[in-house]
């Protein structure tokens, strides 16, 4: 990997944005849409890096941006870990795409169980970590619990581990703890991801990002497809990052509607428990989740069936939505 020389675009080799463009195999007309999309994007979305920098408070050089977080993950199996050879380490219950991306590319997932209330074990990370562990790791909130980890426990793996620990954020927009992002300086083995898929309501655009020391964010460039953000995505993000009182205004919505749906989901018999949480969904226990997850689909209420999950026995994901929804919910519960 080291060695490796990154495709160079034309973008790459010509950086000026004026003159008779002749470089790339474009069609020099136009496209058959209204709008021109004939000339290939920023490979490395430079305008929309400065404005992401700038409400997100880190360095511009210090932001990757890929075709969802699910990118950024997939990329850092690639390069730094050998398949077969090389290990990391993630903490069921937790977000499914970090075993499956450790599968895809013949990596092993060491599995360290949360604790019953869904915190880090850190004393079992630590100890699970051999001379080929690569890559902690860890979703706060946590999906599918709903719940911040304890700070001071990741703070304890950051700094008790030689290689990268990944924070995955991607629900940092519904609790209110300051990001990890503000520690890159302290930290260099820190990677941190957030997306815009959930409280931006971007969830089709695909674009998530991943902050890090700018030593890690060269190596996941030089890797990367060429164009992988395409121009649709950065034109229309960048347009919609003049509009985050309209952000603001949703996640304030869906955090009512959250206090909301978590008094009405307690008042049901049939639910067990509410797990706490600070993202927009909660993980209940109910009885017969299985029966009860199919018999809402008949009634057209799609909830997560998470029971086969570990730790997470009888366990339905609700993810809160509008107050019709929520309504529409508790009234089909109710019938239940
Ligand atoms: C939804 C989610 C993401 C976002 O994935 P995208 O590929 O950016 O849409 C990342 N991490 C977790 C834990 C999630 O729940």
């Amino acid at each position: 990997m080291k060695n490796l020389v990154p495709y160079s675009s034309a973008r790459d080799d010509y950086k000026g944005s004026e003159g008779v463009f002749l470089d790339a195999n474009e069609n020099p007309y136009g496209s058959i849409t209204p709008e021109k999309w004939n000339r290939y994007p920023d490979p490395y979305q430079r305008a929309l890096k400065a404005r992401i920098a700038e409400i997100k408070n880190v360095d511009a050089a210090q932001i990757f941006l890929g075709n969802g977080s699910d990118e950024p993950i997939d990329l850092l199996f690639r390069a730094f870990c050998e398949p077969g050879v090389d290990n990391v380490i993630i903490n069921p219950p937790t977000y499914g795409m970090y075993k499956v991306s450790a599968d895809i590319n013949g990596v092993e997932a060491r599995e360290v169980l949360m604790t019953k209330d869904f915190d880090l074990n850190t004393e079992g990370i630590l100890n699970a970590v051999d001379e080929r562990t690569k890559i902690i790791f860890i979703c706060s909130p946590n999906n599918p619990s709903g719940n911040d980890v304890d700070l001071g426990k990741i703070e304890q793996v950051i700094k008790g581990f030689g290689g990268l620990v990944v924070v995955d954020e991607a629900y940092i927009d519904f609790t209110n703890r300051a990001s990890f992002a503000d520690r890159l300086a302290e930290f260099p083995n820190l990677i941190v991801l957030q997306t815009f898929s959930k409280a931006w309501g971007l969830a089709a655009l695909r674009l998530g990002m991943a902050f890090c020391s700018e030593e890690i964010l060269s190596i996941l460039n030089k890797i990367k497809a060429p164009y992988n953000l395409s121009g649709l995505t950065q034109e229309t993000v960048l347009k919609a990052l003049d509009n985050i009182a309209s952000k603001d205004e949703m996640v304030s919505d869906i955090l009512k509607n959250r206090t909301d749906l978590k008094g009405q989901l307690e008042s049901l018999d049939i639910i067990e428990e509410v797990y706490p949480t600070d993202a927009n969904f909660f993980l209940v226990r109910i009885k017969d989740a299985k029966l009860v997850y199919k018999r809402l689909i008949e009634q057209q209420v799609i909830l997560r069936d998470r029971s086969s999950v570990v730790l997470c026995d009888d366990g339905i994901r609700i993810t809160v939505g509008t107050t019709a929804e929520n309504h529409a919910l508790i009234e089909a519960l109710k019938r239940l």
